[in-house]
């Protein structure tokens, strides 16, 4: 599921680092860099946050993609 195009974010209450992908937009740490994808802002910029952050406004981690078994 690509979350980035479910989630906009209003880049007026960020920082220009965040903004620039610089700072995580939810915790604003820059170090580790923020590199997951989770949304995008209304320029269709991308909206960058850290892994735990990004964990977090995941709603279904990776562990529920379930096999179908069609057969
Ligand atoms: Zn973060």
């Amino acid at each position: 599921m690509d979350w980035g195009s479910m989630l906009t974010f209003d880049p007026d209450g960020l920082s220009w680092a965040q903004r620039d992908g610089d700072a995580c937009v939810i915790c604003h740490k820059r170090w580790p860099r923020p590199r997951v994808r989770v949304g995008r802002f209304p320029d269709d910029t991308h909206v960058l946050a850290c892994n735990d952050c990004a964990d977090s406004l995941t709603p279904a981690p990776r562990a529920t993609v379930v096999s179908f078994r069609g057969r």
